[in-house]
């Protein structure tokens, strides 16, 4: 396949997952409100409270996703994309089909 269109592909995917989980973590947070749970002592606003903890940090992971997708995009606008970053080879197919966002030739990942 083509990297820019797995990438724009990839892109597309991530922001579906990222918007699932923000509305998510408005629902959650809205129940904890209704619940007007009290995390420290309430069993069920401790539960709340990891959920809440759980969607933030898988929301981070995909904010973060979201910026190598794009990184590798402005990589592959300017040529540089599926050379490593240090060494300057071309970075093994088979390393990109599994990480599309390699920066990197295997010996220098
Ligand atoms: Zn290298």
């Amino acid at each position: 396949m083509d990297p820019r269109e797995r990438l724009e592909a990839d892109r597309a995917e991530t922001q579906a997952r990222l918007a699932a989980l923000l509305e998510d973590h408005a629902g959650v947070v809205a129940a904890s409100r209704d619940s007007n749970a009290d995390d420290e002592h309430d069993p069920e606003g401790q539960t709340i409270a990891f959920e809440r903890s759980q969607t933030a940090a898988l929301a981070h992971q995909a904010r973060r996703h979201l910026h190598e997708v794009d990184a590798a995009l402005a990589r592959v606008a300017d040529g540089s994309y599926g050379r490593c970053e240090v060494c300057g080879e071309p970075v093994p197919p088979g390393r990109l089909d599994a990480r599309p966002t390699a920066r990197t030739c295997i010996a220098h990942a």
